[in-house]
């Protein structure tokens, strides 16, 4: 029997960054990571680069070119679609309004329901699914 193993949500992310604004050239600048404590966190893996561009825009701010505008937080979010186990045992992401497995083409709507083969459907119905001017699908 097919059942939803992962509930449609929305995700909420919180992400922090400290940031330089250039004087001179309005729109640009340097933006770090940050942690939530407001402190730059210099990626290991971009060490050097990070560290001499930080060093630059510190040496702008000094030099009036630049102004350090400091910690900022950011709250993204996104939809994370339901997962259905599939009565052949796949994940199907319910994403749409009818959402195939790939394993054995069983259908369902967003919900998690089990459709009708789309042998049985009426021709407008699949028409209106899959037509010409459908941006849907
Ligand atoms: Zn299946």
């Amino acid at each position: 029997m097919s059942h939803i193993i992962s509930p449609f949500r929305r995700v909420e992310v919180r992400e922090h960054e400290y940031h330089f604004d250039s004087i001179i050239h309005p729109g640009s600048g340097y933006c770090f990571d940050a942690d939530a404590e407001g402190n730059i966190v210099i990626d290991p893996h971009y060490h050097e680069c990070q560290t001499a561009s930080l060093d630059n825009a510190r040496a702008q701010v000094a030099a009036g070119t630049m102004r350090e505008r400091g910690y900022v937080t950011y709250t993204r979010s996104y939809n994370e679609n339901a997962l259905l186990r599939c009565d052949c045992r796949a994940t199907v992401e319910l994403w749409t309004h009818t959402n195939e497995c790939e394993r054995c083409h069983r259908l369902y709507n967003l919900s998690g329901q089990s459709l009708a083969p789309m042998s049985q459907w009426e021709p407008e119905d699949v028409a209106d699914l899959f037509g010409v001017g459908n941006d849907d699908y």
